[in-house]
């Protein structure tokens, strides 16, 4: 089956990113939400973001508005489903939640249709186990932001179809994205090992080693990466670093992956990142 129309459940961080990104490459998006007002902001982003496009002659002004009305939002997952060949879940980290989603696109989907999850460090091969075909089930783990970032790890369940596999990496490639596939594993490739970056980070800037900046520098200079793991930590959210770091240690049982206690104070005071305006550095 062709896909031509994809659905994105969950309008935050991620998903306006991912829509953004299919609808640039001549997907039709159509978003969906628990919340109006996350998907009102998702398309305010969305529409700044093709402002810039323009102001930096990265699209036309033509490709902004035929980008623009390829993506649409519903706050009903039925509605929004309904017509997709793939479906991209981008929900919090809890993998009950994904479980009963993808419990309801077993229903409202065709049998065909992909369905993927962008989740971070979960198991595919769990999230599909609550629907009775498997293997349509796939990872699509992007990156934030996802416009920008080049990497889209496909991960494999232990059901998952080739013919899911081979669609799904068609798909990153219509993207203009670089896909890596990688077994279903805790925090795949990407996660499993750029949390512990963020995470030692946290517990030096406990420890008084140096401060955010400093801690930061020292990766971007000294090791030419191109962020440091506290300003990324920022960028991803404090919140969702916390769900993986917690799941990733509830699997591994390696304190490595221990939440540091100034994660846990932050999430819980609301200082979650960029998207909250403060974390490890302030945002406007
Ligand atoms: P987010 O908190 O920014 O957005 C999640 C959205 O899901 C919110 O808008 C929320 O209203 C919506 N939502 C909650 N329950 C819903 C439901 N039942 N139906 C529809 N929508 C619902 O989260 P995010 O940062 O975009 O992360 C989403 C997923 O992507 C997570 O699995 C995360 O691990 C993964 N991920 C995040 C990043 C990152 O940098 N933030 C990077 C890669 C992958």
């Amino acid at each position: 089956m062709k896909i031509q129309n994809i659905t994105i459940i969950g309008a935050g961080t991620m998903g306006h990113g991912i829509a953004y990104s299919a609808a640039v490459s001549g997907f039709n998006a159509t978003i969906t939400d628990t919340s109006a007002d996350r998907l009102k902001l998702a398309m305010l982003h969305i529409e700044t973001a093709l402002e810039k496009g323009v102001s930096r002659n990265k699209l036309t002004p033509d490709e902004a508005k035929a980008t623009r009305e390829r993506i649409t939002t519903s706050s009903s997952l039925e509605d929004a489903a309904g017509t997709a060949q793939l479906v991209i879940e981008a929900v919090p980290e809890n993998l009950e939640l994904k479980q009963g989603i993808f419990r309801s696109l077993e229903e409202f989907t065709d049998s065909e249709c992909i369905l993927a999850s962008n989740t971070s460090s979960l198991s595919i091969t769990s999230i599909a186990s609550a629907i009775s075909n498997p293997e349509r089930v796939i990872g699509l783990h992007f990156f934030n932001p996802v416009p920008a970032m080049k990497l889209v790890e496909v991960v494999w369940g232990k059901k998952t179809s080739q013919k899911t596999l081979n669609a799904a990496t068609e798909f990153v490639a219509a993207l203009n994205k670089t896909s890596i596939t990688v077994k279903d594993s805790p925090g795949f490739a990407s996660s499993r090992l750029g949390v512990i970056l963020g995470l030692e980070a946290m517990r030096m800037l406990e420890q008084g080693v140096a401060t955010a900046e400093d801690i930061d520098t020292a990766m971007e200079l000294g090791y030419n990466h191109p962020i440091g793991p506290l300003k990324l930590t920022d960028l991803v959210g404090l919140d969702v670093r916390l769900a993986i770091a917690d799941h990733l240690y509830a699997t591994f049982g390696q304190d490595t992956y221990a939440a540091p206690q100034i994660l846990r104070d932050y999430v819980k005071t609301g200082k979650l990142g960029k998207k909250s305006g403060k974390g490890f550095y302030k945002w406007d």
